[in-house]
């Protein structure tokens, strides 16, 4: 029997109600005869307030106990959705991440899924089960203990479940009805996208798009999923949302696909280093050995041997990163005259496959900026995405433009 996956984030499960809404949308599909796999995110804002008791609790926390703690409000609404689908007179139950068990790395916190054995939930479906309920964003490590998949991580989840089942579809609900041009919630022009492509995608979520964890789309490109994002709060239809697709199942696509936006992004700029051979690797090696994940990187112009080296990593990061480039000055491994952190920047970014093709778009993108009066202060490009980092006072405004300029309120 085919198998589709719904997966119910954290405002599409808010409340015993919404919970009913969403076991009703399960109900229709179990009608149609599929075999359905719920994955479902905590309440919605459960999983900020479990964050914010670890750090009360222990600044410095063991992140085994983090996800112990964070992973728990999966777990509710895991038991609450299979109650309210028996009351129905839907066979469910729930499985905790463990329990299927959902095999992870040890990388607490930021786990990578590893296997999904399919037996235990198939021969429930073979004695009559019709819907397994699974708590979203957790499994368990070889070492037996629980981890999280990082925030959003419910996504990947379900994503992980329809490729493992090979499900005929993978169905993720949320509280917008697909995705948009841009975050909807920022610029009023935005447009809802029929259909997207994997690499556009996956390069709008990890410029901050959060309608889908990153790590999800590539799974879902990888496996070919069929994944589409849609509202549970609107009618049920078989072509509502957006579909995310193989760009050759994409009749025509726009230069620029969309405009995504982080504000979680800070710039440090280490003052007079050296300019010679091995001074970047000692630099980033000091920064990986601490954890620190450095996106943007800029080398200015030497003069008399020494240079300016600028990075961004996320706002949490800069005490790390600093305390690492303040050991390696400590240890003489790199020499440097200061550090220059600057807390208050955006990352705003233009995607497209289009732009594979087509020149103009980064002359375009600074001149709309540069007639709102908003200054650049890093640019980085790949082959379909350009980014800038901007003061964060402008990030609305910036996407405005952006929109504007590439006439995205036409987009379809
Ligand atoms: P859920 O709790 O269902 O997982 P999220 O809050 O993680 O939902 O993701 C949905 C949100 O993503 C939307 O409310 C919207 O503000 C935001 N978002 C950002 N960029 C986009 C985009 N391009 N299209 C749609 N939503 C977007
Ligand atoms: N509840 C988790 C979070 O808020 C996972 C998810 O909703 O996808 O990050
Ligand atoms: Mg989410």
């Amino acid at each position: 029997m085919s198998v589709l996956v719904m997966k119910f984030g954290g405002t599409s499960v808010a409340n015993l109600d919404r919970i009913r809404r969403a076991a009703k949308r399960v109900g229709v599909e179990v009608a149609k005869g599929h075999n359905v796999i719920v994955i479902v995110s905590a309440m919605a804002g459960r999983t900020n307030e479990l964050v914010g008791w670890v750090e009360e609790t222990s600044p410095l926390f063991d992140a085994r106990e983090y996800d112990a703690v964070v992973s728990s409000g999966e777990n509710v609404t895991a038991g609450l959705m299979a109650l309210t689908l028996q009351e129905m007179g839907v066979p469910a139950r729930s499985w905790q991440g463990w329990q299927v068990p959902l095999q992870t790395s040890s990388a607490h916190s930021s786990a990578r899924i590893e296997s999904i054995p399919t037996d235990n939930i198939n021969a429930k479906f073979g004695e009559g089960m019709q819907v397994a309920v699974v708590a979203g964003f957790q499994g368990i490590s070889p070492e037996g203990r629980i981890t999280t998949l990082g925030r959003g991580g419910s996504d990947t989840t379900a994503v992980a479940f329809a490729a493992a089942f090979d499900a005929v579809r993978c169905d993720i609900y949320t509280d917008v009805d697909g995705v948009y041009t841009t975050d909807p919630r920022i610029c009023e022009k935005a447009r809802k996208l029929d259909r997207i492509a994997f690499e556009e995608m996956l390069e709008l979520a990890s410029l901050g798009a959060k309608v889908l964890q990153t790590r999800s789309v590539e799974l879902a490109m990888r496996f070919g999923v069929r994944l589409r994002v849609l509202s549970s709060f609107e009618e049920q239809s078989d072509n509502a949302g957006t579909l995310v697709c193989a760009e050759e199942d994409i009749m025509e696509s726009n230069v620029v696909a969309g405009v995504a936006h982080s504000r979680d992004e800070a710039k440090l700029t280490l003052i007079s280093v050296a300019d010679r051979p091995g001074i970047a690797a000692l630099i980033f090696s000091s920064l990986s050995e601490a954890g620190v994940n450095v996106d943007m990187i800029v080398q200015n112009i030497s003069e008399e041997g020494r240079t300016d080296m600028t990075f961004s990593c996320p706002t949490n990061q800069v005490a790390r990163a600093e305390q690492a480039l303040d050991k390696a000055k400590e240890a003489e491994i790199l020499n440097y005259r200061e550090v220059i952190a600057d807390t208050g920047v955006a990352k705003v970014s233009v995607v497209g496959i289009g732009m594979r093709s087509h020149t103009g778009v980064a002359a375009k993108m600074f001149k709309a900026l540069s007639d709102e009066g908003i200054n650049i202060k890093v640019i980085t490009t790949s082959e379909i995405k350009i980014s800038v980092l901007i003061d964060r006072k402008y990030t609305e405004l910036a996407v405005q433009s952006l929109h504007d300029a590439f006439e995205l309120e036409k987009a379809v």
